[in-house]
């Protein structure tokens, strides 16, 4: 595998915990949304690529936090 950016080869791969802000003091009010891609990191150029989930991109997409799939909501659907 070639570095996209530089032509470098083989871009190390490694486990990424990323929090995502949305810009400006707007932002602030905005959910920050966290990803855990695997990174393709070139050695030569710092240049970075991971692909964020289709969850993840909807909350970027949308600016509202997705509601009925995560953990705490299936949480409350067990115990009613
Ligand atoms: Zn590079």
């Amino acid at each position: 595998m070639l570095c996209k950016r530089c032509g470098s080869e083989g871009p190390g791969a490694f486990n990424g915990e990323i929090g995502i802000h949305f810009p400006g003091l707007d932002g602030l009010d905005q959910p920050v949304v966290w990803v855990f891609p695997e990174l393709a990191i070139c050695f030569h150029c710092g240049f970075t690529e991971f692909t964020v989930p289709e969850r993840e991109l909807s909350v970027l997409s949308t600016g509202k936090a997705v509601e009925g799939n995560g953990p705490e909501q299936e949480n409350k659907e067990r115990r009613s």
